[in-house]
């Protein structure tokens, strides 16, 4: 058996070790703070040039509009110039969309479990993300259909909510061919509302789909970039999902579909359990 000594060295140790690994989590979580802190700054700095110059490529929009009646009058330069403006203004949209999606990002990264979980209405959710997707489906000529229960409820943020469905079909719409069905299901499951999105779509491969809730991270870098996304979108759904204790999964195949499933609480978090003096006997 070891000495006394030695033996009391050797727990003194640990207790330094202990220490020392508690030092590093702190330190770790203030520089991830920094590191929030830092992004969500630089985000909120840009949203107002990026504002200022797609208000400046609508002027040059304006002012390089042309007449039907004369086209003849259209000179190259006139054109050329018309041409750079709606570069920028698309470009700078973009850029407004990453900068938006990225600020978002860092908020729920930092976010604490919500304090009070309100009941949301998913009729409300679904009649939201159906708004916000119908200018897009309808440029596809594709069908977002809606089958579920009226009345289920899911406790937690309805913005969020709305959100994390949106990019989902969002993402639907983007990876599927014209003329295509998106389809949403929502169902409760014991203490769980499930939202499917499923899609008729490009489908993901083994070796992507683990990855794809990873910011920036594409499974086909080029066709993602050419629908206009930012690579951050199911980062977000993600983070939504798992801020309120749920989850979010995909089951897919290479030119097959997709479908997503986002599960959500559908009771408000435990309450804190009752004083021993207000237990019924
Ligand atoms: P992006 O802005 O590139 O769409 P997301 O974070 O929303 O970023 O998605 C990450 C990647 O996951 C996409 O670039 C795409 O490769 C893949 N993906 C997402 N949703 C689908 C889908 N419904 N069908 C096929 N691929 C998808």
């Amino acid at each position: 058996q070891a000495p006394l000594g030695l033996h009391l060295r050797a727990v003194a140790l640990n207790a330094t070790h202990v220490a020392v690994e508690a030092a590093d989590v702190t330190e770790a979580h203030r520089l991830a703070r920094v590191r929030r802190d830092f992004v969500a700054n630089v985000s909120h700095e840009l949203k107002t040039p990026i504002g200022a110059l797609q208000l400046l490529a609508e002027a040059l929009l304006d002012a390089t509009q042309l007449p039907d009646s004369a086209p003849e009058a259209q000179s190259e330069d006139l054109l050329a110039a018309r041409r750079f403006a709606e570069r920028i203004h698309h470009e700078s949209a973009r850029m407004g969309r990453l900068v938006s999606e990225l600020l978002e990002l860092t908020r729920l990264q930092g976010a604490e479990p919500l304090p009070n979980p309100e009941p949301v209405s998913l009729d409300w959710v679904i009649a939201e993300v159906l708004d916000r997707t119908r200018t897009t489906s309808s440029a596809k000529n594709i069908e977002v259909t809606y089958s579920g229960p009226k009345g289920l409820m899911a406790y937690g943020s309805d913005s969020q909510f709305a959100t994390a469905v949106t990019n989902l079909v969002e993402n639907a719409i983007a990876y599927s061919g014209p003329d295509t069905k998106v389809e949403l299901t929502v169902r409760q499951n014991d203490d769980w509302i499930e939202i499917d999105v499923a899609d008729q779509g490009i489908g993901i491969s083994p070796q992507d789909v683990d990855r794809i809730f990873e910011r920036f991270y594409r499974a086909d870098q080029a066709r993602s970039r050419a629908t206009g996304g930012t690579g951050l979108g199911l980062a977000i759904v993600k983070h939504i999902a798992t801020n309120h204790g749920g989850r979010v999964d995909v089951t897919s195949a290479l030119g097959d579909g997709s479908t997503f499933t986002l599960r959500l609480p559908a009771r408000p978090p435990e309450s804190p359990s009752p004083s021993p003096t207000a237990i019924e006997i």
